[in-house]
């Protein structure tokens, strides 16, 4: 089935709901067992269905069954945010003594998770150049364990060759972990690239209302077990509500996805062509940094990418740009129907990579909004940069 199919007829059971479309939100602490032999199945772990809400209840069970058929993975576990899924995963795999494989672009709470409490726990992590490819290879030590990718880096785009990593990374027995947000389940098939565990956050386009926190963890049938041990050892559930408006959100992902790529490579070709901007890191626009790879691996690109300004700009003139936009959000996360912008410093956050721009960094979210409209404010918000 295509994906489009798939969104539009996964997570339906009419039958069982007196007709009603979409999956209920089952909200549930206690499940009851009918009989004490159905309690003794609880105990021994043989009943079928999910024994206690934090496991999760009909709603959530459906949402995971729908994120794993989109991506082409067996099972998929359903978490109460992108970072508790990224912990999970990592603390799945890791033990003290283990040696982690982290890119240097990753999101900036996991390298804080790496740096603090991974470390606590006696797990190295080493950080490598995104752009790396094969010679990951030279990295891997007796006690690496698993390889971190994030393809494209959510801030600064770095495409990464995932199938060289996965086949470096396979040939000395190490699990490649992936957080694919930007990519999506939809732009991308993460188990052909060689990637073993697939991680979302749901947060972003599987929501895209910018209304709850969700995170998603994608395996192939080896990996499961353990990684639904740690998940259940450490209680990271979403609520039945969030688990509806995920599946809700999916029903439209392809579509609002369509509209966020069309207006993001034509706010990028537009960028590009402006005499201010120095660099467009968005991996969709041909003759950017990584767009061969991006080619080759994914089938299409969401909405959020970054800029370089030739510049470096006083935080004042920055002001008088970002303050008075009127179609731009300045916020943390993306992937919701609206636009965002903020101003971000690379440089800060990296050992392992060269940022060799001086100029003012942005990161763009483009939303759903006519792009015309966006355009024309972005374009007066930078003519308000020289005063
Ligand atoms: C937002 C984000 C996360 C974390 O997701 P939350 O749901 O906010 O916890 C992880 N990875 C990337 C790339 C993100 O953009």
């Amino acid at each position: 089935m295509d994906k489009d199919t798939l969104l539009a007829t996964l997570g339906c059971a009419p039958e069982d709901h007196r007709g009603v479309v979409n999956i209920p939100v089952y909200r549930g602490s206690t499940i009851l067992f009918p009989t004490l032999a159905d309690f003794d199945k609880a105990e021994s772990g043989t009943w079928p269905h999910s024994v206690y809400g934090r496991y999760g209840t009909r709603t959530t069970e459906e949402l995971e069954a729908s994120i794993a058929a989109i991506e082409g993975a067996d099972y998929a576990i359903v978490l109460s945010s992108g970072m508790n899924a990224i912990a999970t995963a990592l603390m799945a795999f890791l033990k003290s003594g283990d040696h982690l494989l982290m890119t240097d672009n990753t999101y900036g709470p996991c390298r804080r998770f790496c740096d603090n409490e991974l470390k606590r726990f006696g797990v190295e992590t080493t950080y490598y150049d995104p752009t790396i490819g094969a010679g990951i290879a030279a990295l891997i030590k007796d006690n690496t364990r698993v390889v971190y990718t994030e393809s494209p880096g959510s801030l600064t785009f770095e495409m990464q060759d995932i199938p060289a990593i996965a086949k470096a990374a396979h040939e000395k027995g190490c699990i490649v972990i992936s957080d694919n947000t930007w990519g999506t389940p939809y732009y991308m098939r993460p188990f052909e690239l060689g990637i073993d565990v697939s991680i979302h956050s749901a947060t972003k386009y599987i929501s895209g209302h910018s209304d709850l926190l969700m995170g998603t963890i994608s395996c192939k049938k080896e990996h499961y077990a353990q990684l639904l041990r740690t998940f259940r050892h450490c209680g990271g559930n979403p609520s039945a509500d969030s688990c509806y408006l995920a599946q809700r959100g999916l029903r439209t992902m392809g579509v609002r996805l369509k509209q966020h790529y069309a207006n993001g490579l034509k706010m990028a070709a537009w960028l590009k062509s402006h005499p201010s901007v120095e660099a467009v890191l968005h991996p969709a626009l041909p003759g950017a940094p990584g767009h061969e790879l991006w080619k080759r691996d994914f089938q299409g690109a969401c909405g959020l990418f970054s800029f370089v300004l030739k510049d470096a700009v006083p935080r004042e003139a920055l002001a008088r740009m970002m303050d008075n936009l009127v179609y731009y959000g300045m916020g943390y996360s993306w992937g919701g129907f609206e636009s965002l912008l903020i101003p971000i410093a690379p440089k800060k956050i990296r050992t392992a990579s060269e940022w060799k721009y001086t100029g003012q960094a942005l990161r763009i979210h483009v939303g759903l909004e006519n792009i015309d409209e966006l355009i024309a404010d972005l374009e007066r918000g930078l003519e308000r940069l020289r005063g």
